[in-house]
């Protein structure tokens, strides 16, 4: 047997090996082959991590043997070892998973040096600050991450060590303030942990090491993987690595640069570095940082050495590089590299760029693009040149930036809206109950909750702006204000949000719309700008390669011609409920429910027909020679009479007073009729409405119902025709059970159409088919077809009823649900694959077998989800169809499943 290889040496790895070595790991070595300046060291991988985890925090056998042998190479290399105290070897012990968790787990630098060390390496440098500064951090990072003393505690003896000096920066420390801060941590060490620091550094190594290992499994990493779908069974590999030192005085720095700019594309580096400095003092923020471009002047010719390298490791790597590099005493060393993370924007621009540039081919660009981000392109932007400072950052929960009157309830918000003032809400966290608030605000503001929170979820599938977890504001809710710090902002307070940065403002910024939908609505300038070339190239690509069909989910004439605008190619899920509300058509529905007689009934149909034809009028004209698919009415009826609670109370407290009007929801009405309203309501009151009298049962029960719904929309199409257009009409039947259900309704609701063709004397189609939303629907698919023409998945109900999840009611656990990993991913936001999928797959094959032209389709939230759509290509659909803003994500996505890899993937 031979025994597993736990540490590689840089020249042995490549940047394709990094679920072994890591990200970082991989490519120090895929930068070490490159010939680039890389200082010497090695990994020891993630599945060292791995088997040390499952063996309840023990090294494998074989590994520490291993780091030895490569540690003695080093030493080699180097010629200097390791605790060597006349001349010390130091090196850092870095952290780096397969997947960038930006400071996520620790890493520890100048391991190796000691009481005595320290002294050799002031004498081999000369130096006496440096080593003590080197020392100090040492202890600092090796105290907080290996040890777990609180880091505040250090920067807390930095602060008094300045104060008792009179200065203002960690750089006017001399070398005796350094000797004496030394001692400080080392005492706060031994306080805090009743342990010293190890002194010999083979122990510092392995505990480093160890430590390493164990924050794969902190809060903070586990959190994040969480929030990032990244796996938890990946583990984090270690590099050691011999030192090099920012921190020798001027001639030495530290600095982090792109070899773009990250937020708006430019093909220009972007970054900073910071003189004097080592590791992480450029992005802590403790001393101003120069700009990169500025390093030229304090560093010529390493900032042109950098330049170059820049340049070869965007060729080689073909996309923009994140580097960290430092410089000492004139010389550049490259720390690290990876591919940067960037704005939806500035991907774009990148894109569109190298493209142009020949660094890519167009599918390569279009697969980067990230089409679950790709709605950011469309929000509003705080206007460009706006200065203001931040009075608070949270989480960027959901792109955009809004601006608003401050308001602190649900209720208020609505309230306030209906009177046109644009509002934000802002609520320590939000429930379902302040859904109605939250929908008529410009944006929320929550100062409690991850990104993945309710306000998050809600605000993002809604497009609004949001900011959550702003934990440095104090919302009083009954006070109906908020503080930060000494400012307090009251209600009817402007706020200004930007959900792409997660900074809240005071007062009232300028907004611009971006570029993008500027260019969109036929603005002529923003045309000529590059993301909107970049915009309409990628997309046409897209729509030239990819198989999936894809509709829109649209009701009303106006949100059709919003679809198509994005480029829908039809209707997949025309609901009618929508058109029965209004107060007209509320007072003919309430009729046709309470009617006695099949007369009363008739009469109420007779009035809602002739408000259902136009709505579809305006709808086919729409869509001329695109496919509608219109749902017959699928909600309890129970939705169009008031809440049974609230028409109880105003009824027991009306007749209480003797009065004889009841007002319920605004609605007033005289007793009688209210407490004969208030019968009707108990009398249809259901205890579990999503499993009642809904769908196609409704259209069993009262069978003039989906008759005069399909006369009204035979005939609508029928005027369309005769006046020229072209309406391509599916009539859906949801919430199918049984084939019967279906064939019995089909018999009934077919001459109905046929008669309003054959009297207007059109030619006409009209294709039937159903949903399949039921678990017994998808397991009968096969029988289902023989009466369907077509399916269209109904996803949500699928997913509730596969789950037996109720979505009203998820609220309470599914959050949980997710953070221990019970559910794969929020089924709700992505089809549950082994599940949900594997009905859908099912009822594809058997449907297909029965009918070989059934037309598939999809119709829930899950048209609209990268993931899903790929999905749904995989298993043959025809179409997805998903709410009018999705439907430029939608069509990018399913280009992406045609080049056979996901969005994810190239992430
Ligand atoms: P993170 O993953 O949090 O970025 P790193 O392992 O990259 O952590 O280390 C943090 C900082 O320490 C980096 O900025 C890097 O420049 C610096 N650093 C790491 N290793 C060395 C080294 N061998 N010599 C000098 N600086 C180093
Ligand atoms: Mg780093
Ligand atoms: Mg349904």
């Amino acid at each position: 047997m031979t025994a597993t290889k736990y540490v590689y040496d840089f020249e042995e790895g490549n940047k394709d090996m990094k679920f072994l070595l890591g990200g970082k790991g991989a490519n120090l070595a895929e930068m070490t082959n490159m010939g680039l300046p890389v200082p010497h060291g090695f990994t020891v991988t993630c599945e060292a991590c791995n088997a040390f985890r499952a063996a309840g925090r023990q090294f494998p056998d074989g590994m520490l043997d291993e780091v030895g042998g490569h540690l003695r190479a080093l030493e080699q290399k180097m010629g200097r070892r390791l605790g060597e105290p006349a001349d010390p070897l130091l090196v850092s012990v870095r952290s780096g998973a397969p997947f960038s968790m930006p400071g996520m787990m620790d890493t520890v630098l100048n391991v190796g040096l000691n009481d005595e060390s320290v002294e050799g390496l002031a004498k081999q440098t000369g130096s006496q600050r440096f080593a003590w500064d080197s020392y100090r951090r040492l202890l600092q990072m090796f105290g907080k991450t290996v040890m777990g003393v609180d880091g505040d505690r250090f920067e807390e003896a930095i602060e008094e060590a300045k104060h008792a000096k009179g200065v203002q920066n960690d750089v006017d420390l001399d070398d005796g303030d350094l000797h004496t801060l030394v001692s400080r941590f080392k005492a706060i060490i031994a306080e805090d942990t009743g342990r010293d620091f190890p002194q010999e550094p083979q122990e510092q190594l392995r505990l480093g090491i160890q430590a390493v290992f164990g924050s794969w499994d902190n809060k903070r990493a586990i959190d994040y993987r969480r929030r990032n779908k990244i796996r938890d069974d990946l583990g984090t590999a270690v590099n050691v690595q011999s030192m090099v030192f920012g921190n020798k005085g001027d001639d030495s720095g530290t600095g982090v640069a792109f070899t773009r700019n990250p937020a708006n594309g430019d093909p220009t580096p972007y970054g900073d570095y910071l003189p004097n400095a080592q590791g992480e003092d450029v992005v802590a923020g403790i001393r101003n940082t120069l700009k990169l471009e500025d390093m030229g002047k304090v560093q010529p010719r390493a900032w042109e050495e950098l330049q170059a390298h820049m340049r070869t490791l965007e060729r080689h790597y073909r996309d923009m590089c994140d580097i960290e590099f430092t410089v000492e005493q004139g010389k550049l060393w490259l720390l690290q590299t990876r591919i940067g993370k960037r704005t939806a924007f500035a991907e774009w621009i990148m894109a569109f760029d190298m493209l142009e540039e020949g660094l890519i081919d167009v599918d390569t660009a279009v697969l980067r693009l990230d089409a679950d981000r790709l709605e950011e392109l469309f929000k509003k932007v705080i206007a460009e040149g706006t200065k203001a400072e931040a009075i608070a950052t949270g989480l960027n929960a959901s792109p955009g930036a809004a601006v608003g009157k401050a308001v602190f309830t649900a209720d208020d918000a609505q309230a306030w809206a209906e009177r046109g003032e644009p509002v934000i809400l802002v609520r320590r966290e939000t429930t379902p109950d302040d859904y109605h608030g939250m929908i008529r605000s410009q944006g929320i503001l929550t100062s409690a909750g991850g990104t993945n929170s309710h306000a998050a979820v809600v605000a993002r599938g809604e497009g609004i702006p949001a900011v959550c977890g702003a934990d440095a504001i104090h919302v009083d809710r009954p006070g109906k204000r908020f503080k930060v710090g000494s400012l307090t902002v009251s209600e009817g307070d402007w706020v200004t949000i930007d959900g792409f940065t997660g900074k809240v403002y005071q007062g009232q910024l300028e907004l611009a719309d971006s570029p993008i939908e500027r260019a969109r609505s036929g603005d002529a300038e923003a045309r000529k700008e590059k993301i909107w070339k970049a915009y309409e190239r990628f997309m046409a690509r897209a729509d030239e390669m990819r198989r999936l069909r894809v509709r829109a989910n649209a009701d009303t004439a106006q949100q059709a011609a919003n679809a198509i605008e994005r480029g829908a190619e039809g209707i997949g899920l025309c609901r009618t409920e929508h058109m029965f509300l209004g107060e007209e058509r509320v007072a003919a529905v309430r009729k046709m429910i309470f009617a006695s007689t099949a007369d009363e009934e008739q009469t109420a149909y007779d009035a809602l027909a002739p408000l259902q034809r136009e709505d579809f009028v305006g709808i086919f004209k729409e869509m001329d020679g695109k496919p509608v698919t219109v749902r017959l009415l699928d909600p309890p009826l129970h939705e169009f009479l008031p809440d049974q609670v609230d028409l109880a109370v105003a009824v027991a407290l009306a007749s209480q007073a003797g009065a004889d009007d009841v007002e319920v929801g605004g609605e007033h009405m005289p007793l009688a009729e209210a407490e004969e309203l208030l019968a009707k309501v108990n009398d249809m009151h259901e205890v579990n409405p999503m499993l009642g009298l809904r769908g196609l049962r409704l259209g069993i029960v009262k069978p003039g119902l989906y008759a005069m719904q399909v006369r009204a929309i035979v005939e609508a199409a029928c005027k369309v025709k005769a006046e020229g257009g072209n309406p391509i009409v599916e009539i859906m039947i949801p919430l199918a059970a049984t084939r019967e259900e279906l064939a019995q309704l089909r018999e009934e609701l077919e001459p109905v159409a046929r008669q309003v063709i054959g009297d207007r004397g059109v030619e006409l189609l009209v294709a039937w088919g159903t949903m399949i939303e039921l678990p017994r629907a998808a397991l009968t698919a096969g029988e289902i077809a023989e009466v369907a023409e077509f399916f269209s998945f109904g996803t949500n109900d699928l997913t509730q009823t596969t789950f037996g999840f109720s979505r009203d009611d998820i609220g309470k656990f599914l959050g949980m649900y997710e953070e221990r990993k019970l559910v794969p991913a929020n089924p709700f936001v992505t089809i549950d694959q082994p599940g949900v999928g594997r009905l859908m797959q099912l009822a594809c094959e058997e449907g297909r077998a029965a009918r070989e032209h059934l037309h598939l389709g999809i119709c829930g939230e899950h048209g609209g989800d990268p993931d899903s759509v790929r999905f749904c290509h995989e298993i043959g659909l025809d179409y997805v169809s998903c709410s009018p803003f999705r439907v430029p994500t939608a069509r990018l996505a399913a280009r992406q499943a045609a080049l056979g890899e996901a969005s994810s993937a190239s992430k």
